[in-house]
């Protein structure tokens, strides 16, 4: 059975002293409200990874990742932040191809590909974001860019690697725009990706697979969401920068 897990991306927000007290409402509410066990993975700015890491290490069910990583192993490439360098501050996961990565940044699968080799090979869990545009959607061409994108992002990887990673379902569309993919454009999404997982690696590693929802996901839709059977949890923006929608979501696992 696939682990259910509930991240949150912070994306470029909060200054040092409210990613600290956002970390420390997490914890505390986690802790007096969350008895049983749960899988959280917070994606704060690089900068803050350090810092985040020490906070949290008393409760071993939150994980840090990082929000991107650079497709280089090292060397004069100004400004861009290793697998490496990730990997020795204590993070253990890493958003690949997210989607304002992808559209604002021009990653494409083929660097994506690459990106995902290096986390691999540096002991951090790639979590590989892909969704359609609304375009796409509306041109009926939204399982063909899935594919496309699993075809030439990951499915390159052996099983022993891909069982290292993390699918995330993101709709485009649906990302900080407050509409919602859903249930059924959830449920039929997330099955064809674990259909094309099954094809490519076979039954036992499609079933294991987690595949997170993202857009738009928040403490009112969260339950009926992560309550599908292809959906293993969420992959939270906006909603996980405030501690009590946060937390709401992370209850709303089943
Ligand atoms: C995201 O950016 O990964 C995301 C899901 O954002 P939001 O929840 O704000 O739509």
């Amino acid at each position: 059975m696939a682990v259910k897990i509930v991240a949150g991306n912070w994306k470029m927000n909060l200054n040092r002293g409210e990613a600290q007290a956002l970390v420390s409402e997490i914890t505390g509410m986690l802790s007096d409200e969350v008895t049983h066990p749960v899988k959280v993975i917070l994606f704060p700015a690089n900068i803050y990874i350090g810092a985040i890491v020490q906070l949290t290490s008393s409760d071993h069910r939150i994980a840090i990742g990082a929000q991107n990583c650079s497709n280089k192993e090292s060397g004069a490439f100004t400004g861009e932040v290793s697998a490496a360098m990730l990997k020795s501050i204590g993070c253990h996961y890493v958003l690949i191809g997210h989607s304002e990565r992808r559209a604002y940044f021009g990653e494409t699968n083929t660097l994506l590909s690459e990106k995902i080799d290096l986390a691999i090979k540096h002991l951090l869990h790639p979590v590989y974001c892909i969704g359609e545009l609304l375009e796409d959607r509306n041109n009926k061409k939204h399982f063909d860019v899935i594919q496309n994108q699993l075809t030439e992002g990951i499915f390159h990887l052996d099983a022993t690697a891909f069982e290292k990673c993390i699918i995330a379902y993101e709709p485009v569309w649906a990302i900080g725009t407050g509409l919602t993919a859903s249930a059924e454009q959830a449920q039929e999404m997330h099955a064809y990706i674990r259909q094309l997982i099954e094809k490519k690696y076979g039954g036992i590693i499609a079933e294991n697979t987690t595949i997170l929802y993202g857009g738009s996901c928040n403490d009112q839709n969260a339950k009926e969401l992560f309550g599908l059977k292809d959906v293993d949890g969420g992959l939270i923006g906006g909603a996980s920068l405030k501690s009590r929608s946060f937390v709401n979501i992370i209850k709303s696992l089943p």
